[in-house]
């Protein structure tokens, strides 16, 4: 990963950024639609308002890689960007290290009248830069080690793209699929009471994560309001609209994709309109991503999803895709206007742009080794394995790291809460605008940073990460 200089590599003489303060004088040039499919329901549940419980995640943070000790795995880029910015023991000690964390025992009164108790954390891993921001996770397998990690990935995430929050995430041990909505609301109630006094809009700020969604924020919003006498909007983001969440959140993901592997390719001195793409995965982020890549000229070749993929050399319609999935249950199976191929010949594809945004280890040794792509743009937290980073670096494939590739759904989330409290909501064009302007920011400044470095963009990401906060705390000192 050290031996990878990009300003030798790309032929990096001068910087090609995008002018943003003239885009924002003229949104035009920035593509500005805002239509989005209606996304799958996981399960139907009759409901007294259009909110589904089980209503699509907004927002989730990078997989870990090693499942038995994913906090392991979050140390070792840690410790590389530790190495490399010769971090003071004493800070180094802290900073690999959980701030608090909180175990809660959740009782709930099930359906049939059976009071069950639930595990639930919420971890803050770090709040030297601001109030803590991360999901709260529902499933079987949570633990607090994955929990743990995933917060000090919020940390450096936030770090990254210069969010004035640190890092925290929360979980409850629970399946939701066998829960009903009334004891979904009461473990999220409960919950939410017991950690009220952890939370808040200046304290800590939960958001939606895997198997949790606007209506279970809604939940959270109700129950910190009722216990604090007020309503408090800021103190959740991922909320529905009608109840203080953004507008243009639910394609921020995909949106920031877009942006940053433009940036990317003006690195490379590439247009978008010799660029040829393919998209794994065609849910929020990859639908999303491949829809505004179009826009922008690219030809966007191949995507796929659970059922396969579809390839067409002269270039898919991908509204026609979206309309074509939405009437067919949400997947491309039985899609015409294109050949049928592999997941595995997707990725392998001769294409210059490969984005990745449906789950982690997708791309391993052996599909990095017959790659053909320029850059691979992470949309997927976790798609890479780190034996397939090694050989894209000596292929000398352009990898936008995961913490900054889809960092645009945490940006959202900050002008969630910012409009939360300044009691003023933006149009959908101001938050497009400004959501773009800085993942150019974060990409320009990760991209000079590993190349000072001589290292990958994912190794430039963590030291620009872990930096900020240690610059902070240096600041800020150590209080006795
Ligand atoms: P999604 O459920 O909306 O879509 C996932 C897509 O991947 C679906 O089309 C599914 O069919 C497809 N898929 C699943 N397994 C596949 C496989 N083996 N091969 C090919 N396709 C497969 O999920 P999403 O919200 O778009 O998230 C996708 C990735 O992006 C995840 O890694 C998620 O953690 C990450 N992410 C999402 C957000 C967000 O705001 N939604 C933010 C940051 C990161």
């Amino acid at each position: 990963m050290r031996n990878h200089n990009l300003r030798q590599s790309f032929g990096l003489t001068c910087d090609r950024a995008l002018p943003f303060d003239i885009l924002d004088e003229n949104p035009d040039l920035i593509s500005q639609r805002s239509s989005f499919s209606s996304l799958p329901r996981l399960k139907s549940v009759p409901m007294p308002f259009k909110l589904d419980v089980y209503d699509r995640s907004v927002y989730r943070e990078p997989a870990p890689i090693e499942r038995d000790s994913p906090f392991q795995s979050m140390m070792e880029r840690f410790d590389v960007a530790a190495e490399i910015l010769e971090l003071n023991p004493g800070f180094y000690d802290y900073l690999c290290r959980p701030a608090r964390v909180h175990m809660t025992s959740i009782p709930v009164e099930m359906d049939s009248g059976r009071v069950k108790v639930f595990e639930g954390y919420r971890v803050i891993h770090n709040n030297v830069l601001g109030p803590s921001k991360g999901g709260i996770r529902y499933a079987p397998d949570v633990t607090l080690n994955e929990v743990k990690a995933l917060a000090a990935w919020m940390t450096w995430k936030c770090s990254l793209v210069d969010l004035p929050f640190g890092g925290a995430k929360g979980g409850i041990i629970c399946d939701p699929n066998e829960l009903s909505r009334d004891e979904l609301e009461r473990l999220t109630r409960r919950y939410t009471a017991d950690l009220f006094d952890v939370f808040g809009p200046d304290k800590d700020i939960p958001a939606p994560d895997m198997n949790t969604n606007e209506q279970i924020m809604a939940w959270v919003l109700d129950t910190y309001s009722m216990h604090a006498r007020r309503t408090e909007n800021a103190v959740v983001t991922g909320k529905p609209v009608g109840l203080g969440g953004s507008k243009g959140r639910r394609q921020a993901t995909g949106r920031g994709v877009m942006t940053v592997t433009l940036a990317a390719m003006d690195r490379l001195g590439l247009s978008p309109g010799e660029c040829t793409v393919a998209v794994q995965g065609f849910g929020n982020v990859g639908s999303t991503a491949a829809e505004l890549l179009s826009e922008q000229g690219c030809t966007v070749v191949a995507v796929s999803d659970v059922t396969g993929g579809y390839y067409n050399e002269n270039g898919l319609d991908i509204q026609e895709v979206q309309a074509y999935t939405e009437q067919n249950g949400g997947t491309l199976s039985g899609y015409e206007n294109a050949t049928t191929i592999t997941n595995e010949e997707l990725l392998t594809l001769d294409v210059d742009v490969l984005v990745p945004a449906a789950k982690e280890d997708q791309i391993d040794q052996d599909i990095a080794e017959n790659m053909q792509a320029r850059i691979v743009a992470e949309g997927a937290n976790g798609p890479t394995r780190p034996e397939a980073d090694k050989v894209l670096e000596e292929k000398e494939v352009l990898v936008i790291p995961d913490i900054l590739a889809n960092a645009g759904g945490v940006t959202v989330s900050y002008f969630e809460w910012v409009q939360n409290r300044q009691g003023y909501f933006w149009t959908e064009d101001r938050v497009n605008r400004r959501l773009d302007r800085m993942m150019q920011k974060a990409f320009d400044k990760v991209y000079e940073t590993a190349d000072k470095h001589d290292v990958s963009l994912r190794i430039g990401a963590y030291v620009m990460g872990v930096r900020r906060v240690a610059e902070a705390l240096r600041m800020r000192g150590i209080y006795a």
